[in-house]
């Protein structure tokens, strides 16, 4: 059996998605864009991160009627060290805020 950890739920309903723009000296040039997970579902985005501290994020789609469509931080630690993640606020040892350790670029 898997040892027992504490759970702690986390849903983000807002992410950011790359998306390209046409660059004025020619060619595209990639940019994120803040959008909520339901309309990145919507426009079949593919690359998310939190808009927050840049971390990876985990998609949970859900199909059933009104049920809504979430992220959450796919590493702990960047959900241990991000202000909007779950396990920061569940933290009590004043820890500060930080950018991910491995944020998507
Ligand atoms: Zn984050």
């Amino acid at each position: 059996m898997a040892p027992k950890t504490t759970s702690v739920p986390e849903k983000l309903f807002e992410c950011e998605v790359k998306r390209r723009r046409v660059r004025a000296a020619g060619g595209y040039e990639p940019f994120w864009k803040l959008k909520s997970v339901a309309d990145a579902i919507l426009d079949g985005d593919t690359e998310f991160r939190c808009k927050e501290c840049h971390g990876p994020l985990k998609l949970h789609k859900r199909h059933t009627p009104g049920a809504v469509s979430h992220v959450e931080h796919k590493l702990k630690s960047d959900a241990e060290h991000c202000v909007s993640g779950a396990r920061f606020h569940a933290a009590t040892d004043g820890r500060e805020t930080r950018i991910s350790a491995t944020p998507v670029a």
